[in-house]
């Protein structure tokens, strides 16, 4: 239903441009600065001048959208959001292409994602046009700050959160959303490097029922024991097994998963309501199917994960997300197990395509880039 969604076509950015109110920081940062950010651009640490910012209030919808100087908030200390967690966010990058335009991937994805999420979350939904000039908005205000180093991007982070101060547990009747934007630099700073997962033996994510399928805050803060667990262990990130059978890949903490078989064929986990259903595993798909690869979204158990890199059966094993597009997984282990994966042909060559489109080395039949700005 997603894809399906993603697939409408949005007004152009010249079309939602001037959509919201831009009240200029009056204390921009300095050119200094910037060069210094983009000299040490790491991930989610340095942000720019603006941000994004509407309020919604029940009765009168979304409201005062402008774009505005980056700052703290002022939040009433009951207000809901800090006691019962009712948020939601989204994560995309904007790109600097060869001719310094800049562009965004699948931003339609995540406006309908953000919406899938508020409706689990009893957030109202933020209108796709609205989504899209917070966006469009937000970086062509600080376009300087969309680096243009190889592999580096504009993170652009949307969020809505219950500001209503009360108490009481039930759906807020005040809402901000916001979009931050932070410079950030390649996810491979040392080359393609395949990172070693580990599968938590007790923790789950998400289970039947619950807001596996949403990007909400409350999945992300309890996963951090099983990822310190993981770190603990000498391992780069956590995988999370079903929580019914505790037999099944899920997903990693931040990202999708595919294995590649040495017939050439491809698996992903089912998107069983658990998992969160990504953009860049969408378009892999995608990408892999138009090569005439057989694919499948299936149940795949993590029994028979290991005994088939045990016996050659598989080829390579992916992880994939906004933040890193593809990165290799080169070990899975967990309490009794420890198996390791070379292999990183297709791995690599997904990569590849992905971010020629993002980067606009290749066309794009699937319109998945947009230009926010010329
Ligand atoms: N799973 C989880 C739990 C995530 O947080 C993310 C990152 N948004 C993904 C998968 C990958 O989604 P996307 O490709 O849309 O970034």
């Amino acid at each position: 239903a997603l894809e399906q969604a993603a697939a409408l076509p949005l007004p152009t950015a010249d079309e939602v441009a001037n959509r919201w109110d831009i009240h200029p920081n009056p204390n921009p940062a300095s050119p200094e600065h910037r060069e210094d950010v983009f000299n040490r651009l790491s991930f989610g640490v340095d942000f720019t001048d603006h941000m994004a910012h509407a309020v919604y209030e029940t009765g009168k919808g979304w409201h005062s959208k402008t774009i505005e100087p980056y700052g703290p908030l002022t939040l009433d200390p009951a207000s809901a959001v800090l006691h019962y967690g009712q948020e939601i966010f989204e994560g995309l990058k904007a790109y600097r292409h060869d001719d310094g335009s800049i562009w965004t991937f699948r931003p339609s994805y995540n406006a309908h994602r953000l919406n899938a999420s508020a409706h689990r979350l009893a957030i109202p939904e933020l209108p796709v046009e609205d989504f899209l000039a917070s966006i469009v908005g937000l970086v062509r205000t600080d376009a300087e700050w969309v680096p243009s180093a190889p592999g580096s991007s504009l993170y652009l982070r949307p969020f809505t959160i219950a500001t209503e101060p009360f108490l009481g547990v039930r759906s807020a009747r005040r809402f901000d959303y916001l979009c931050i934007a932070s410079p950030s630099g390649p996810y491979f700073v040392n080359g393609f490097q395949p990172i070693s997962i580990w599968v938590s033996p007790d923790y789950h994510r998400a289970g039947p029922g619950g807001t596996g399928a949403a990007k909400c805050g409350g999945n992300y803060a309890s996963s951090l024991v099983p990822k310190l667990e993981a770190h603990d262990e000498g391992f780069d990130e956590v995988c999370f097994l079903d929580a019914v059978n505790n037999e099944n890949i899920d997903e990693l903490g931040g990202m999708n998963v595919f294995v590649v078989y040495e017939d050439g064929s491809v698996s992903t986990p089912a998107l069983t309501g658990n998992i969160l259903e990504g953009g860049t595993r969408g378009a892999i798909l995608r990408l892999l199917r138009d090569r005439a690869v057989t694919v499948r979204e299936e149940t795949i158990r993590l029994e028979d994960l290991i005994s088939d890199i045990e016996s050659g059966r598989v080829a390579e094993v992916f992880a994939c997300g906004t933040a890193a597009v593809v990165t290799p997984i080169g070990r899975i282990a967990g309490p009794g197990f420890d198996v390791r994966v070379d292999g990183t042909t297709v791995t690599k060559s997904i990569y590849d395509q992905v971010t020629a489109i993002q980067l606009g080395h290749e066309p794009d039949p699937y319109h998945w880039t947009y230009k926010l700005s010329a």
